[in-house]
């Protein structure tokens, strides 16, 4: 799914690697014992390795190390039995120790994979080519105070694991999906919790153009973007520039650049610095990082399926189409929910009221699936009268409507306000007879050829039934009396 953009010296395509980092779920930071949490009153979160202060030690949180080989599992990825963290030197007023502890050249994890799954239903694999843990910086805060800036320090030492594609991607829709395949696959692991709001999750993102098939153009890293519609919006933007500037006669500088959510433009920051300049070299405060093939297998055992492995599970096991399970698996507790739904119902029918019913009267609600007052026993029940005749499709979108907004069972509504289909071959023959009587006209003009007409009389008999009728019974007997 190439998207080609058009330029006046003819079609141009986008290449887009991204850099995510994602905060390890853990409670306390990558090298101290301070609290992970996010938010919490300025400078509450801050042991003094944090603050830089000299002569701390770092100590390693094993939960990060756990979580980032897991990721790399859940990933495709090669566990380096060695890594080794290194200090990643600059300045900045919320960078204490004058230096960032980061992993260079021996990530914990290499080269992995993952399937994104496209809008036009197919599949595409896109390329990881590394894992690496690393400390967060704190904040500058710059609109406390007229003359002053303050510093936060929470953040300090956050274990970040940074997650770097290959430059695989070739549009803005590819780049969404990637994100949002990642984002699944780590609040399945519980490694991170996905949170882009707060950051717990942000994108850097590299966008060259080139000529279809010429080699790879020089790039520029937009930093810090912290949505899926934000990253589509600034490839786009991003790349409508480069193109104009090469076909102005220009060249590209390799450059990080900011996203302005306010117009959806990019901004030059800094030129890019080049490895070199931040000395890295390895932390002589820590050992290289060893992970023993024992400690892996145990996490591998550990791991809860995931997104990929269910969406095809859900297509074998329930017959769903690609484009069905791939929005039930989205978030786990989704897929949960249908399954508890399903179980002992037709599960295509249960695919449909979760997808459409369900999850449309929640997004109207502003609600989240945990917060449903419908629960999954409940919608199950429901399904279950539609299934044995009790009620029709529509008047169980009636039953739903009001399920949703009290929270009550389905049957005690149906019970409550009279709804139980009537399957009664006398009483709905009795209400065609009624109808047919009202329009000696209409029957006329059905004998005479107009088909269509069928429909209106089911319509009439569903109506003066309020509903109830059983359709299948009514079709049965209109049939048998026009035909007559
Ligand atoms: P650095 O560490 O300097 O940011 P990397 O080589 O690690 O550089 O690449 C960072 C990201 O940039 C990766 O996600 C990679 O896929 C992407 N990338 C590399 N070259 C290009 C390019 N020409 N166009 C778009 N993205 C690229
Ligand atoms: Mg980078």
């Amino acid at each position: 799914m190439t998207a080609l953009l058009k330029g006046e010296t003819g079609d141009w395509e986008m290449v887009i690697g991204l850099e995510v980092h994602a905060q390890v779920l853990t409670k306390s930071k990558l090298f101290s014992g301070a609290s992970a949490e996010f938010g919490g009153a300025p400078n509450t979160h801050v042991s003094p390795v944090d603050a830089g202060m000299p002569g701390m030690l770092p100590v390693i949180n094993k939960e990060c190390v756990k979580k980032a080989v897991m990721t790399g599992l859940g990933l495709n990825a090669k566990i380096n039995n060695v890594s080794v963290f290194e200090r990643k030197n600059y300045f900045y007023p919320d960078l204490p120790q004058g230096y960032q502890i980061s992993q260079y050249q021996h990530p914990i994890v290499g080269e992995g994979s993952i399937e994104i799954d496209l809008p036009d239903g197919s599949v595409k694999v896109v390329g990881i080519e590394r894992l690496h843990l690393e400390q967060d910086a704190g904040k500058s805060l710059h609109d406390q105070h007229p003359q002053k800036s303050y510093v936060d320090l929470n953040r300090s030492g956050n274990p970040l694991m940074e997650i770097v594609s290959k430059p695989d991607m070739r549009s803005p829709e590819e780049a969404g999906a990637y994100v949002t395949k990642l984002r699944a696959i780590v609040r399945y692991l519980g490694t991170c919790d996905g949170n882009m709001d707060e950051g717990s999750m942000r994108c850097d993102v590299n966008v060259s153009v080139r000529k279809p098939g010429a080699e790879l153009g020089t790039r520029c890293e937009i930093k810090n973007v912290n949505s899926v519609r934000f990253v589509q919006q600034a490839i786009e933007f991003e790349a409508r520039r480069q193109i104009e500037i090469i076909e102005g006669g220009g060249v590209i500088k390799q450059e990080t650049r900011l996203f302005d959510t306010s117009n959806g433009t990019t901004r030059s920051m800094r030129s890019k610095e080049d490895a070199h300049d931040y000395r890295y070299f390895p932390d002589p405060d820590l050992l290289p990082l060893t992970v023993e093939d024992g400690f892996i297998e145990d996490i591998r055992k550990t791991m809860p399926e995931l997104p990929d492995a269910k969406k095809q599970r859900f297509m074998d096991e329930y017959g769903l189409s690609h484009q069905d399970a791939s929005v039930l698996i989205g978030e786990r507790e989704r897929g949960d929910f249908f399954e508890k739904v399903a179980k002992g119902h037709d599960a295509k029918l249960a695919s449909n009221w979760v997808l459409s019913e369900l999850l449309g009267a929640l997004h109207k609600a502003e609600k989240d699936l945990k917060d449903s007052p419908v629960t999954a026993e409940q919608l199950g029940e429901l399904i279950g009268l539609i299934e044995d005749d009790t009620i029709s499709g529509r008047i169980a979108k009636e039953v739903f409507a009001e399920m949703f907004g009290t929270g009550k069972n389905a049957g005690d509504i149906v019970e409550a306000r009279g709804l139980k289909q009537v399957t009664d071959t006398g009483e709905i023959e009795k209400i065609v007879d009624a109808v047919l009587a009202e329009n000696p006209d209409k029957i006329e003009q059905y004998k005479g050829g107009k088909d269509k007409l069928f429909g209106f009389f089911v319509g009439q008999v569903m109506k003066k039934s309020g509903g109830k009728a059983n359709p299948g019974m009514v079709n049965d007997l209109l049939k048998k009396k026009l035909e007559a």
